[in-house]
């Protein structure tokens, strides 16, 4: 089987992914499909390195597993490369001389204007990363945006945005650029999009430049705490096993999969574990209307033209309607014989 064609099942898989845990077959697949090396840049503007922190912590694969396995060679990555000074720059300065083809430029983290963040030195001179995502994203086969911050500014970009921070696009306005947001992104959502950039498959994204699998369900309709918002049964405050929303959760406005796919090699996810969605995979996240974190959500999508807050006291109420009636029933004896208790 020819590499192309691998990498298409591979990205095919990825969808099954999403109810599942299959990395490690994806990996093989690459493992056997893959003839050459792919040459990454990983960028790390204004952020916490969380984006990095959070792919260390993917499990099927790991990080060593997606360099080794993927055959990824990674010329530039600041956490985890040895190489320092003149030696760490010198491949980025051969990826924009055009003296090596760059297959994937990865940004981390928002670009903040000139000397608020540079990036080595070239002929003494420190190089803003604006350049270096500019020059360097001109040159790539493809370019991604990791995390909430390089994808739409995130926290550095919240006002008043003091360093002039910019996502990734307004860098780059004539490059398709993929997002992927979250604060930080769930390491399947980097590792399968890288595998789908790979493939040279056109990649579905939605309005926001975000892959579509990943970012096409709202939270709420998938959340363990669903029933409890249909019966309108709300926390008043933390540790209640009960609907979150009153708390400020934003499950009902953040499209995202964390339920299905969960978090901590699929172990949790934060509505489940108690806390609420503070909208992470939002595009506006840190800002309005997400913030202030801990406050209801006023106005949350409708259906059919009804809020979903409207919707969740009208099912309360005919939920407890159909209660009385059923007590009326069973008082007038007029259930089937066939279901009564013994
Ligand atoms: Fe879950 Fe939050 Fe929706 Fe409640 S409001 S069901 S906790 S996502």
């Amino acid at each position: 089987m020819q590499r192309r064609d691998f990498l298409k099942a591979a990205v095919a898989l990825g969808g099954v992914l999403l109810l599942g845990s299959q990395l490690s077959r994806v990996a093989e697949a690459f493992k056997l499909a893959l003839d050459g090396k792919v040459k990454v840049v990983w960028l790390q503007g204004a952020g916490d390195t969380g984006c990095t922190i959070s792919l260390l912590q993917g499990a099927h694969p790991d990080l060593v597993d997606v360099i080794t396995r993927f055959r990824l060679e990674v010329a530039f990555h600041p956490t985890v490369m040895a190489a320092q000074g003149e030696a760490a720059v010198k491949p980025l300065e051969r990826f924009v001389e055009g003296l090596e083809p760059l297959d994937v430029l990865i940004v981390e983290g928002a670009i903040p204007k000139g000397e608020y963040c540079t990036v080595g030195e070239v002929e003494g001179k420190p190089v803003p990363i604006e350049e270096w995502v500019r020059r360097l994203g001109e040159k790539a086969g493809v370019v991604v945006a990791v995390g909430d911050c390089a994808a739409f500014g995130g926290i550095p970009a919240a006002s008043p945005n003091p360093t002039g921070c910019k996502p990734v696009k307004e860098i780059l306005p004539g490059k398709t650029v993929v997002n992927i947001s979250g604060c930080p992104p769930h390491p399947e959502w980097i590792i399968l999009t890288l595998a789908a950039v790979l493939s040279g498959e056109k990649l579905e994204l939605d309005e926001y430049g975000r892959p579509k699998v990943f970012y096409s369900h709202y939270l709420h309709d998938l959340c363990p705490r669903r029933g409890f918002y249909d019966r309108g049964e709300f926390a008043e405050k933390f540790g209640e096993d009960k609907c979150l929303w009153k708390l400020g959760c934003k499950g009902p406005i953040v499209k995202v999969d964390c339920p299905m796919r969960l978090w901590n090699n699929g172990v949790n996810m934060c509505t489940q574990n108690g806390g609420i969605c503070v909208g992470c995979a939002h595009p506006r996240f840190p800002e309005t209307p997400l913030s202030p974190f801990h406050k209801e959500v006023e106005a949350v999508p409708a259906v059919l033209g009804i809020d979903l807050k409207t919707w969740a006291y009208g099912l309360a109420g005919v939920a407890a309607l159909a209660i009385a009636l059923h007590a009326i029933r069973r008082k007038a004896g007029t259930r089937h014989p066939e279901y009564e208790e013994v």
